[in-house]
């Protein structure tokens, strides 16, 4: 009589092929380890279980948060909280590579590492957030190389330089912000970093002055709200200028702007955005951002290679968001395995955002919008009457948005 086990060994490899739970669906690799990529790898490896194979390619050895980075550089949280590894996801069956991408191969189905080495896949899922645009301001990149300048618009060493700077401040000194036209990552952000440190100089350094200087005609996000904090608390601190682009900076560290020249101790020039570098190829909008069909998050100049996260043009009313990269993690992961699977994509995809404002370290305030697929548009389209804003910023508010990034942490990265 044949054993169980031994019929079970027998048969293993026959019912290995089988076209069900055992099946193997193939690769997928995903570039860039930020919201966007760690949930869409999160989730392939979630939904697909050991029928697909993830590779989550990123440079950096750890994930930093731009969520919540602005306390950080106020003194209002220890870097240490916005700091995680990706060993959760590793413990979930995601091999993880540390690896730059240097080029993508969208007939080959490869993609090239800086070492030459290069990996095939099935489908490609590039996240790789945002580059920023220097050619047009001339001394931006100089000062931003020098260190002369910060921006912080990318979470890690900048952080910690910034708020080494600020607290280098002398009393009496002046601290000048930048904002670039819209569209930038995180709408509300600037604004957000603003009332944070106004609130650190009223305290620490109460005769500084914070200079914000605006690209936009006006607030773009939570204006209202912004605008009624500017007033309440940070009032002779915080001076608010909208229609102010930063022009150049001279290598005295001269911000030159259209109508003023601005010297200042520390400067904080946030310059303009565009997908990263990686998805250049891709960028059919502007030959800026990369155009997608929202129901597979294919990128429109190469079908088979999915993008998602700052990278993409927006919907109408859609922000670049960690919220809506990780909404998109999960839309692309369920298409992408339904694709390797020979299935028909969700036809009726939606996501959500919430952003959370600081306005001072204890009071925070939220937007938040649902986005539907509009077949005869062929674009997510925002819900109305879905979302909205908080009527004030609150201290309530302020424990939801701290509850807010630790949800979305663990959720990302599989803490
Ligand atoms: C100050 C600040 C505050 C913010 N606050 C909020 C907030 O409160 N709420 C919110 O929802 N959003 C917030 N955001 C926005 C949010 O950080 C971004 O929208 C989000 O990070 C986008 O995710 P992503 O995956 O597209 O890009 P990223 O998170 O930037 O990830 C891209 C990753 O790709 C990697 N990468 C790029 N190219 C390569 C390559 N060639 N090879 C290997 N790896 C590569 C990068 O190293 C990086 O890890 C904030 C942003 C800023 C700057």
């Amino acid at each position: 009589m044949i054993a169980r086990r031994e019929l079970i060994a027998a048969t293993g490899l026959a019912l290995a092929g089988c076209a069900t739970p055992g099946a193997r669906l193939g690769r997928v690799v995903v570039v860039g380890g930020g919201f966007g990529g760690a949930t869409a790898a999160r989730y392939l490896k979630l939904w697909g279980g050991a029928a697909v194979d993830v590779t989550l390619v990123e440079r950096n050895e750890g994930f930093i948060s731009c969520p919540m980075s602005n306390r950080v550089i106020a003194g209002a949280l220890d870097p240490v909280r916005i700091a995680h590894g990706y060993g959760g996801l590793e413990a979930q069956g995601v091999k993880r590579l540390r690896a730059e991408v240097v080029a993508i191969d969208p007939a080959a189905r490869t993609i090239r590492l800086a070492d030459r080495s290069s990996l095939s896949w099935d489908r490609l899922v590039l996240a790789p957030g945002i580059d920023f645009m220097l050619d047009d301001v001339p001394g931006l990149a100089a000062a931003l190389d020098s260190g002369r300048a910060m921006h912080a618009w990318k979470a890690g060493a900048q952080t910690l330089a910034l708020r080494r700077q600020l607290q280098a401040l002398p009393d009496g000194g002046v601290v000048l912000m930048s904002i670039p036209k819209a569209p930038y990552r995180c709408p509300p952000g600037p604004y957000e970093r603003a009332c944070l440190i106004a609130s650190w100089l009223r305290r620490a350094r109460p005769r500084a002055k914070l200079l914000v200087l605006d690209a936009n005609p006006e607030v773009q996000s939570k204006k209202a709200l912004f605008e009624r904090a500017f007033a309440r608390h940070h009032a002779g601190v915080l001076e608010y200028r909208p229609n102010a682009e930063l022009k150049e900076v001279l290598a005295d560290g001269t911000a030159r702007f259209e109508f003023e020249d601005v010297k200042a101790d520390v400067l904080n020039l946030i310059p303009a955005q565009r997908a990263g570098a990686l998805a250049r190829d891709f960028a059919n909008v502007n030959r800026r951002w990369v155009g997608i069909d929202w129901l597979s998050m294919q990128a429109q100049a190469a079908p088979g290679v999915h993008v998602v996260g700052d990278a993409i043009f927006s919907a109408p009313g859609m922000p670049k968001s960690a919220h809506l990269a990780n909404q998109q993690g999960k839309l692309v992961a369920a298409a992408a395995l339904q694709l390797l699977k020979g299935e028909a994509v969700d036809p009726a995809p939606v996501v959500m955002n919430t952003c959370y404002s600081y306005v001072t370290p204890d009071e925070a305030m939220h937007v938040a919008s649902v986005h539907q697929y509009d077949a005869a548009e062929k674009t997510m389209r925002a819900v109305p009457g879905a979302g909205g804003v908080s009527p004030a910023a609150s201290t309530a508010e302020a424990a939801l948005a701290g509850a807010w990034a630790d949800n979305i942490w663990a959720d990302s990265l599989a803490l």
